[in-house]
């Protein structure tokens, strides 16, 4: 059955089998789990972090981007607002393509972001640091 909305919950292990309406929350594994608000039980994964999902907690629980179910026969879209579920349209083949794309597009971005390079450069100031009281 389609559902309206999700019910949080927080939990350090996700089950093997979930519940349906039921949006399970490890902060030890950093991802979310759900069953397809749509009801076709497909298991929907949303890793957290700046390049994959936001998870905010004010009581009830908002995930941003959208959940897109493009590989899932269903290719259910929608926004988990508030514990609610906000339909969007069915995601096209087109657009699921080009958000894998974007997908990609933004991992290869941070791989190249200069905050890598920064703590690169602070690893090897802490090395220098480490090496130095060794020998002293
Ligand atoms: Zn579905």
């Amino acid at each position: 059955m389609r559902s309206g909305a999700l019910a949080p919950l927080f939990t350090e292990y996700i089950p093997a089998e979930p519940d349906e309406g039921v949006l399970y929350i490890s902060m030890q594994f950093e991802t979310a789990v759900h069953l397809c608000a749509c009801g076709c039980k497909a298991k929907v994964v949303t890793p957290f972090g700046p390049d994959d999902w936001i998870l905010t907690f004010d009581g009830t629980v908002t995930l941003r981007p959208s959940v897109g179910n493009g590989q899932q026969r269903c290719r259910s879209h929608y926004h988990i607002r508030r514990n609610n579920i906000d339909w969007l349209p069915k995601m096209s083949a087109a657009a699921t393509a080009a958000a894998s794309a974007r997908d990609r597009a933004a991992h290869t971005v941070a791989a190249a972001a200069p905050h890598a390079v920064a703590s690169a450069s602070w690893a090897r100031r802490l090395w220098r640091r480490l090496r130095r009281s060794a020998e002293g």
